[in-house]
């Protein structure tokens, strides 16, 4: 009934969906623009964040871009609070890497301020990583290993060197993570990947920890 009233739509197409499709239509999952990182190895954005950080891996599930509407589905998670979209997505990637996880101990997502946490109720990060989490299969989830010390402004209408100066230094380390990521290997989860800013912040934070392997995992990535 509720579905007569308000039928479900696709989220990239806006198409009514068929009663066995979930968030995103056959169409649009036919078209779906998969980043393939997950068996690419050297991919563009590995070999573009080498030498600023280097990460044990870097995987996104899908490209994402202005100009298509696959966009909408990160507009979606972070701004109009489509959860289950956020984690349905997350439990997609983690599926796909699944054996490049094999060795990651720990999942740790990219922290928003509290101010914007509680503003938005949620942080789309943590959604995401939750999902990966369940995907992966066997890696746990840290929530509080890195903390956000100051609201910097939204990244979205920055070029290259305003996002690196905004998010520069913004991680700290929780209390407690240093002992618990000694040695282990960590998964850095984010929404999407712009100019890799935000990566290599949260990279630098950790990196200060003796022995540890630092990975990061996106849902999008703009193209390199
Ligand atoms: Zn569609």
């Amino acid at each position: 009934m509720l579905e007569l009233l308000y039928p479900r739509k696709c989220c990239v197409c806006s198409d009514v969906l068929e009663r066995d499709q979930e968030h995103i239509c056959s169409a649009c999952m036919e078209d779906f623009p998969y980043t393939y990182f997950w068996n690419w190895r050297d991919h563009p954005w590995e070999k573009a964040l080498w030498g600023r950080c280097n990460f044990r891996f870097v995987c996104s599930l899908f490209y994402y871009s202005r100009d298509n509407d696959y966009s909408r589905l990160d507009k979606r998670i972070k701004y109009a609070g489509d959860l289950s979209l956020g984690r349905w997505l997350g439990v997609m990637l983690g599926e796909k890497m699944k054996i490049l996880c094999e060795d990651v101990d720990y999942i740790v997502p990219v922290p928003v301020h509290p101010l914007r946490r509680w503003k938005r109720g949620y942080n789309q990060a943590e959604v995401i990583a939750k999902g990966i989490e369940k995907g992966v299969g066997r890696s746990s989830m840290l929530y509080n290993a890195l903390y956000r010390r100051k609201n910097s402004v939204s990244q979205t209408l920055l070029d290259v060197n305003e996002k690196w100066n905004n998010v520069k230094g913004v991680f700290g380390l929780k209390r407690g993570a240093q002992e618990m990521l000694a040695g282990k290997h960590v998964l850095i989860v984010d929404d999407l990947l712009t100019t890799g800013a935000t990566a290599q912040a949260c990279f630098e934070t950790l990196v200060q920890i003796p022995g540890i392997t630092i990975s990061f995992a996106s849902l999008a990535a703009v193209r390199h």
